[in-house]
């Protein structure tokens, strides 16, 4: 469950009006917006929100570390509030649907150390894909 909000109440950020509606367009689970996405929906919550505003407040809850900025398709970014919990994504070919995923054992251990070629992991993502449940043929 992303508690979104909650958080950032917690960390005293100074919720305004435009803050508050692309927080709440953010909040819940399995949300992976687009920035533009974000922006169509902040608007029917408050008309006047501009892209810019959507986009800047995108950009600092990124840097707070209270959003993930994601990209499962390799186009668009989509932003995740589930940025507390580590899981990866499970994508839908037939109509982009995201899942948040927690596979089974720590990916980044996965990877042998003949693998490695002397880096030093500080992270993995993986994306699975696939057709979801509406999107299976029959
Ligand atoms: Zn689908
Ligand atoms: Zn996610």
């Amino acid at each position: 469950m992303s508690d979104l909000l909650e958080r950032l109440r917690g960390r005293g950020w100074r919720l305004t009006s435009q803050r508050r509606a692309v927080a709440e367009v953010l909040e819940g689970d399995h949300v992976h917006l687009t920035a533009d996405e974000v922006h169509a929906r902040a608007v029917a919550r408050l008309p006047e929100i501009s892209r810019a505003t959507v986009y800047n407040t995108l950009g600092e809850l990124v840097s707070l570390g209270e959003i993930l900025e994601v990209s499962t398709d390799g186009r668009a970014k989509r932003y995740d509030p589930n940025a507390h919990r580590a899981h990866q994504h499970l994508v839908c070919s037939g109509c982009g649907t995201v899942r948040d995923v927690r596979p089974e054992g720590d990916p980044m251990a996965a990877l042998p150390s003949a693998e490695r070629f002397g880096f030093t992991l500080t992270g993995a993502e993986i994306t699975y894909r696939g057709l979801c449940p509406d999107c299976s043929p029959g």
